[in-house]
């Protein structure tokens, strides 16, 4: 490891770090204002509504003949109400400023976090897909670089909101980009989707691979080969 940080996370260059614990449910408040954005899918709101939410609910659970006032399930729409302020808190932020520290060092060498577990929610079903990030980034010439806890704290933010396994991937590498802006950027994403194991085809355990690329990594390919083997096959 070279080069404290704040936070004491650790800065690595041309290593590896694997298996990051995943912090389920360390949110933090956001406190700046959120812009309206052109994609009705990214953030707006600061706060879920939570009685149209119950409202939803009550309605799903009468919807399969089941009475939601009987004791076992009366609690449910509150409940699951509540479980959204956690599984989708990524909706009330927008990814940056889970990364907005960031240093200059003179610091070049690729820099790579591996196993970055995750639970997202299939946004076609809404039904979770679980699985883990991978990402390489080669810094700014100049040296602008994160805490290792940012970059899964990207992941995490990007995660929860109901989304799809390729724009999220899509997602984690454009706002490294946009953040650090390094020579380049490869993601990495496996997943398995719960919608492909309890419903339609059904096939428990099988894992959907997406990539992401920018910069080097996309524009030459000798370099995403080479970056690509780190990610996929340590
Ligand atoms: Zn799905």
């Amino acid at each position: 490891m070279d080069g404290p940080s704040e936070n004491g996370d650790a800065i690595v260059g041309g290593s590896i770090v694997e298996g990051l614990e995943y912090r389920a449910g360390a949110t933090e408040t956001v406190s700046h204002e959120l812009l309206p954005a052109e994609d009705p899918l990214e953030p707006r709101k600061r706060s879920f509504d939570h009685h149209m939410i119950e409202t939803g609910v009550t309605m799903i659970l009468e919807g399969l003949g089941l009475d939601p006032d009987h004791p076992r399930i009366k609690d449910t729409p509150t409940r699951y109400a509540r479980m959204c302020d956690e599984v989708f808190s990524g909706l009330l932020s927008d990814g940056r400023e889970a990364m907005n520290r960031f240093f200059d060092e003179n610091h070049n060498e690729v820099v790579i976090v591996r196993n970055i577990p995750f639970a997202s929610v299939c946004e076609h079903h809404l039904v979770p897909f679980i699985g883990e990030a991978h990402i390489a980034y080669l810094p700014h010439p100049d040296g602008f670089i994160t805490g290792l806890s940012k970059i899964a704290r990207l992941v995490d933010v990007m995660a929860r909101r109901p989304s799809l396994q390729e724009r999220m991937t899509r997602e984690i590498a454009e706002k490294i980009e946009e953040v650090l802006r390094p020579q380049g950027v490869l993601v990495v994403v496996d997943a398995e989707h719960l919608c492909m194991t309890m419903r339609g085809v059904r096939k428990p355990g099988s894992v959907t691979v997406t990539s992401a690329a920018r910069g080097k990594m996309q524009s030459d390919p000798e370099t995403r080969r080479e970056y690509m083997g780190m990610l996929r096959n340590p």
